[in-house]
């Protein structure tokens, strides 16, 4: 089913309202200075002319997460505080980029994270078409511009919102249900062709170029330019690593409760091993790992598209003005001439 009809905000408004009996609904909207994602009731709410500098993947993959209580005999599993579906408003780079952390949390290993998946499949996307480039996106390079994967789409502006049904489930039933009646229009939603911003992915090809990457002197211009705050991780909408702390609640008892939380392969203390081994002391040490997984390693374990989707957040949020997508082209370069022989610049 692909029908498409031109709504007034009011009767958006009415949609969401009646949604929101029984779904969550969430996009990204203004916390302070920041765009970020989080439960929504109206159009007035939702940010929808600027890119969030935070990723949706907080609304089911939280900053910090109760996994297990545990007393001296038993362990009991986490239960969700909320067991609502969720209807998420979001563009098509971070669609593509949960494609991603799924691929992370439930494919890698052979085994699902049952505590990602009990939050992600109730996860239903309403596309924001993004018909024009923010200033640091790279989608179109990265190839995650595009997707067909929502249950509908939804262009918002002055003069009112287009709307596009776009599948069979329960959800678009009960969409068309409230929509039957209204007018309906040729509306399909337009996807970015073009960014400002060009990447090209280094063509590393062969292992045999590894070590001289791992050599490279351009890793070094980290070591003091990068402070390691961890920030471009945070807002990522593919990175997924996580600590696990046991909270013990007193000093006599041994009950308490597993708890995971964001981590950062960018903090020095993120590759510290038993003993105090840091397997990757330096700043530039972690960008080189970062920059690798997320442009050639996922790619090969996987076999899938990259790891990054091209949304610049990373590019945005750098204290140190570090931009992700530089580094990548400066990589490549320096691949070309490692596979030429010469001398690294
Ligand atoms: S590495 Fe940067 S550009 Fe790529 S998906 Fe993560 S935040 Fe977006
Ligand atoms: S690259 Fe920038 S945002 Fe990332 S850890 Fe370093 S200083 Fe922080």
């Amino acid at each position: 089913m692909r029908v498409s009809y031109g709504i007034s905000t009011e009767k958006m408004n009415g949609l969401l309202e009646e949604l929101g009996k029984t779904y969550r609904i969430c996009g990204p909207r203004r916390v302070g200075k920041y765009i970020r994602y989080g439960d929504i009731q109206s159009v007035e709410e939702l940010v929808y002319q600027e890119k969030s500098h935070f990723s949706p993947k907080e609304v089911f993959y939280p900053i910090v997460q109760t996994l297990l209580y545990f007393s001296e005999n038993q362990v009991r599993e986490s239960e969700m505080e909320d067991e609502r579906e969720v209807i998420l408003f979001l563009r098509p780079c971070d669609i593509n980029g949960i494609r991603r952390l799924d691929t992370l949390f439930l494919r890698n290993g052979g085994k699902a994270d049952n505590f990602y998946q009990r939050r992600r499949e109730k996860v239903k996307f309403f596309l924001l078409e993004c018909a024009e480039s923010f200033e640091t996106c790279f989608c179109v390079s990265m190839g995650s511009n595009r997707t067909d994967d929502y249950e509908a789409a939804f262009r918002f502006g002055e003069e009112g919102v287009k709307a596009q049904i776009h599948g069979e489930s329960a959800l678009c039933g009960r969409l068309e249900g409230f929509l039957a009646g209204e007018k309906e229009c040729a509306f399909a939603p337009e996807f970015v062709t073009e960014n400002k911003k060009t990447v090209a992915a280094p063509d590393i090809g062969h292992r045999s170029l590894l070590p001289g990457i791992h050599d490279l002197p351009m890793w070094r211009e980290f070591d003091d330019h990068c402070i390691g705050c961890g920030g471009c991780n945070t807002v990522c909408i593919t990175c997924s690593c996580f600590d696990t702390t046991d909270v013990i609640y007193h000093e006599t008892s041994r009950d308490g409760e597993r708890r995971r939380a964001w981590s950062s392969c960018m903090l020095d203390s993120y590759s510290t091993m038993a003993g105090g081994h840091n397997v990757r002391a330096k700043a530039g040490d972690r960008m080189r790992f970062k920059v690798m997984h997320k442009i050639y390693d996922f790619k090969v374990r996987f076999g899938e598209e990259h790891m990054c989707v091209g949304c610049g957040r990373c590019d945005m949020r750098c204290p140190k003005e570090i931009h992700f997508s530089e580094t990548v082209d400066r990589l490549a370069h320096e691949v070309e001439r490692l596979k030429r022989g010469e001398e690294s610049l």
